[in-house]
């Protein structure tokens, strides 16, 4: 089945609810046995991991398992575990693949809280900790060691957009018996297809695309067959679960999640050429433009592109960027992405970056949303203007600052 088909047959069932198009919500702590005889068949079944088998609300209900049946087929991996947020999925991952003295390699453009966990937390625990250059490939082998572990991807980096070359990297770390987990939650389930590159866990932030429509915190873990027990079985032990509610949130946001990101890709392309064009514009990053430093590799191994990319605004001082940011009308200012709506916001990405990352001060995360580009582009033209009348206020007190200073 191609990809438009799965988002809208994978995980569902009508024929166990009544006919019902949609999985109901299905809320529950307790799940009656009949009898002994059925309560032994039920922790069977739960244990050969027949679907829908559960014994506990905390192992999921029909609800849970829809949508963990549908994120792995879109995947394209053995199995997929749903939590209650892209950190919670990423951190539970982490924990189940890791042990004190092993090593981790970590890229430095991961998403903070990411590497917040691993130096803060887990190097508690006696795990190496070690940050590497995204855009290394294969060099990657000048830091492998015998303890390590995992190799942890984020492709492209959700602030500054590096295309990591996950092939290499994942030949790199398979040769030294390493395991490649990612955050692919940029490229979502449609556009980057992590087990067909060599990742063998992967990590989609579902509070963004898949649920879509900025109402509902949720994560997922996808695993290949080699790392599923284990990962499986520490969630469990863990206690990680999700409520019935938001995850029905995702299964619905998946549905429509295909027309969603055509407009995303689309919509996001179109502002983004624009703003490359403008003088108050230093840069544009954005992978689907071939002015990104890894263009190529976007257009080999992703198949489309989110409406989330970065844009450096030519300016002298934070007032412009403040000025720009606060007459913006249809570009909220707030974190997270991937819902319908747009948002706009400066950043500075990790001390990691030091030198190599030229923009501090500068840059602004913008998420391109379901809004028509036209007003879109109005919009931050007027907030370009915004800033030109700051930036020139500005060289005005100088020179003013200097008549008086003589
Ligand atoms: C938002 C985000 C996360 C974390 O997801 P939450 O649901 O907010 O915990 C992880 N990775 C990336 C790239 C993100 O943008």
């Amino acid at each position: 089945m191609k990809d438009n088909t799965q988002l809208v047959c994978a995980g569902r069932h009508p024929e166990r609810f009544g006919g019902m198009v949609n999985t109901p919500i299905c809320r529950a702590s307790t799940i009656l046995a009949g009898s002994m005889a059925e309560w032994e068949e039920m922790k069977r079944a739960r244990a050969a991991e027949e679907p829908g088998a559960t014994t506990y609300g905390r192992y999921g209900t029909a609800t849970t398992h829809a949508f963990e049946e549908a994120i792995a087929a879109l995947e394209g991996g053995h199995g997929s575990l749903v939590f209650p947020s892209g950190l919670a999925a990423i951190v539970t991952a982490l924990t189940a693949l890791l042990r004190a003295g092993d090593h981790v390699l970590v890229t430095y453009s991961a998403y903070s809280p990411t590497r917040s966990f691993l130096e803060q937390v887990l190097s508690r625990f006696g795990v190496e900790v070690q940050v590497y250059e995204p855009t290394c490939g294969n060099k990657i082998e000048a830091l492998m060691r015998t303890n390590t572990r995992v190799v942890y991807v984020e492709s492209p980096g959700s602030e500054t957009l590096e295309i990591q070359d996950i092939p290499a990297i994942s030949a790199v770390a398979h040769a030294h018996g390493a395991l490649v987990v990612m955050d692919n939650t940029w490229g979502t389930p449609l556009f980057f297809k992590p087990f067909d590159h060599g990742v063998d866990v992967s990590i989609q932030a579902a509070t963004k695309y898949i649920v879509g429509h900025s109402d509902a915190m949720l994560g997922v873990v996808t695993c290949n067959k080699k790392t599923w027990k284990q990962v499986k079985e520490t969630t469990q032990s863990m206690g990680q679960t999700a409520g019935p509610d938001d995850i029905y949130l995702a299964l619905r946001g998946l549905r429509t999640m295909g027309v969603r990101l055509q407009r995303h890709w689309k919509s996001g392309v179109a502002v983004a050429q624009w703003l490359e064009a403008q003088p108050e514009i230093e840069a544009v990053i954005h992978p689907a433009l071939p002015s990104h430093p890894n263009h190529e590799l976007w257009k080999r191994d992703f198949k489309g592109a989110c409406g989330l990319f970065t844009a450096v605004l030519n300016v002298t001082d934070d007032a412009s960027v403040i000025a720009f940011i606060d007459a913006l009308q249809h570009f909220g200012l707030g974190v997270s992405w991937g819902g319908y709506e747009s948002l706009a916001i400066p950043f500075t990405p990790s001390k990691h970056h030091g030198e190599r990352w030229p923009y501090i001060g500068r840059a602004v995360r913008i998420h391109v949303g379901l809004e028509d580009p036209e007003d879109l582009i109005a919009d931050l033209k007027q907030g370009l203007a915004a800033l030109s009348a700051c930036e020139a206020r500005l060289k005005g007190s100088t020179h003013r600052n200097l008549c008086e200073a003589r």
